[in-house]
């Protein structure tokens, strides 16, 4: 392969992940950030994120000097074959539409820098029709390429590594130079979509839209089971069975969150209605999602009584991150201690940095589980860690007021609680 040059912009979730697992596959590849503290940390061996693997491979490919950390794109903009922009597009909180002031700031620096040609690829996501705006802004000496990532936290290097596929969106004139970009990919069959920009950009929020729907979907089925004494477990293999459908992100539980599914799918809804489009079925998946946490919530406050302790195991979206960026279980915690009657106290293996900047003193923290949940009523397992599934049901019950157990996730070994005496709820299922 012949390595390519590559500068990333913005080193969060995507830009450090992709930026890395490019350099391990043979590129030469700067990853450039604004916030200096992340930069220098990293230079220091120091992540910024948690994302199983990471450490190792940034280590590695910094000893290989493929990888390589700065603050400033103007010092490599002349040098480097692709500037990829990786910052991040929040939502924007005035009318649910995507905040692109990150992507305009970078592509002002690019703008007044540009020397030579150059191939600017957008892989943070932006609404259909942003690629096309930074190519007028940018004009004719550069190309713009819409190369939306689709990596998931927690299993981001897997997934960058050995994705479903690829999408690319870009003049034809690009192909071969993006074929350099993903040879490895391309070496090991892994498909690269083609298409025009605007595409592109779209397949992002309809993939994203759709998986949403899937959780959403299952977890009314659960609803639904949970009055009929159906158990959700067998309805999934159920339908799941059917190719058609598939078993994946059909896993019931407290909602969806993160990063990415709510601010997409309030993105797709702003710009479906700019044009006008129906979109009745999207904005029914966010309402869904909504009600679903409140249900939740509610049936919590069912099982307790006023004044009682809740100890929450888990306060990530899901395992293995540790990013609590509209995490159900801190939207979960917030309804319940907005009512002022319980106390919560909280346990997660990664989570609890960034959940204090959210949930301040309004919860306990613990790190130790037992801790946690020593004097409290209930037990709530909100995220789906491997150590939940393993919990120690007779530690649990000599360190508890009263032995209850909510399990949102359905990861508990069910028999070895109820054997030690537990009252067990799970999702999507009465008869425990
Ligand atoms: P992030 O918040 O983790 O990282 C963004 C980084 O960009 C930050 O480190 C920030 O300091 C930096 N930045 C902002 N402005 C900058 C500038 N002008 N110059 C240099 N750096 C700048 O974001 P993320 O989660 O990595 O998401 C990035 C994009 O990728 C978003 O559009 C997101 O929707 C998309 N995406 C995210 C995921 C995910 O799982 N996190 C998955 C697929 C796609």
């Amino acid at each position: 392969m012949s390595e390519l040059k590559i500068s990333i912009v913005g080193t969060g979730y995507v830009g450090l992940v992709s930026g890395t697992c490019f350099a391990e596959m043979g590129h030469n590849v700067v990853c450039i950030d604004s916030d200096e503290s992340k930069v220098s940390g990293l230079k220091a061996g120091k992540m910024p994120i948690y994302e199983p693997d990471l450490e190792d491979m940034v280590i590695r490919n910094v000893d290989n000097q493929r990888l390589h950390f700065s603050t400033n794109l103007k010092d490599h903009l002349q040098d480097s074959d692709l500037v990829i922009i990786a910052v991040g597009t929040p939502i924007n909180m005035k009318d649910g539409g995507t905040n692109l002031e990150y992507i305009w700031s970078v592509v002002d620096e690019i703008s007044r820098n540009l020397a030579k040609e150059t191939i600017v690829v957008i892989k943070s996501t932006v609404p259909p029709g942003t690629c096309n705006l930074i190519q007028n802004i940018l004009g004719e000496k550069c190309y713009v390429v819409s190369n939306p990532e689709f990596l998931r936290e927690g299993n981001a290097i897997k997934d960058f590594m050995i994705p479903d596929r690829i999408v690319v969106g870009c003049d034809q004139k690009i192909v071969g130079l993006m074929n350099r970009l993903y040879s490895d990919h391309i070496s090991r069959g892994i498909r690269v979509v083609y298409t025009n920009c605007t595409t592109s950009e779209l397949i992002k929020y309809a993939s994203n839209t759709f998986l949403a729907a899937k959780i959403a979907f299952i977890n009314e089925m659960s609803s639904i089971a949970e009055r009929i004494d159906v158990n959700i477990m067998d309805l999934k293999e159920g339908i799941g069975s059917d190719s058609r459908i598939g078993n994946k992100f059909l896993e019931p539980g407290p909602g969806f969150g993160g990063s990415c599914f709510p601010k997409d799918i309030m993105s797709l809804i702003n710009f479906s209605e700019k044009i006008n489009a129906n979109n009745s079925l999207i904005k029914s998946i966010i309402e869904s999602n909504n009600l679903r946490i409140i249900e939740v919530s509610s049936n919590i406050a069912e099982i307790v009584k006023e004044g009682d302790s809740i100890c929450f195991l888990g306060l990530t979206y899901k395992a293995n991150t540790d990013d609590v960026r509209t995490s159900p279980a801190v939207s979960i915690i917030q309804n319940l201690i907005s009512k002022g009657k319980y106390l919560v106290k909280c346990y997660d293996p990664l989570g609890i940095e960034s959940a204090k900047l959210i949930l301040k003193d309004s919860v306990e923290y613990y790190d130790d589980i037992y801790e946690a949940a020593r004097g409290v009523s209930l037990v709530v397992v909100a995220t789906e860690w491997d150590e939940f599934s393993n919990l120690d049901s007779a530690k649990l019950k000599v360190v508890m007021k009263t032995p209850r157990i909510y399990d949102v996730r359905n990861v508990i070994n069910v028999k070895n609680f109820k054997a030690n005496g537990f009252e067990v709820r799970l999702i999507g299922s009465v008869n425990v």
